[in-house]
């Protein structure tokens, strides 16, 4: 299946409260720095962390998004990087 969105961490700014952990294991797991990751994701220079899903993928994510209190987790479409959420 074609992947049509882009995950985004900002690490940097994550204070490792874990509630996107909480809310989708399957993709986000804490790291012994005390901040999340998103599992398999691939770590960019400048901190932030991407990983591209699927459609299916995109309504648990966007619940990891609007769960985290500093907003540091982004969706963004693949091809136009339009900002979703
Ligand atoms: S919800 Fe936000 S602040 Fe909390 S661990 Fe996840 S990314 Fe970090």
């Amino acid at each position: 299946m074609t992947k049509k969105y882009i995950l985004q961490h900002n690490r940097p700014d994550c204070i490792g409260c874990a509630a996107c952990t909480a809310v989708a294991p399957d993709f986000w797991e804490m790291n012994d720095d005390g901040k999340s990751d998103i599992k398999n994701g691939k770590a960019l220079d400048n901190g932030l962390q991407e990983l591209e899903i699927d459609e299916k993928d995109f309504e648990i994510n966007k619940e990891t998004a609007e769960s985290c209190p500093v907003d540091v987790i982004h969706i963004v479409e693949k091809e136009t990087k339009k900002k979703i959420i």
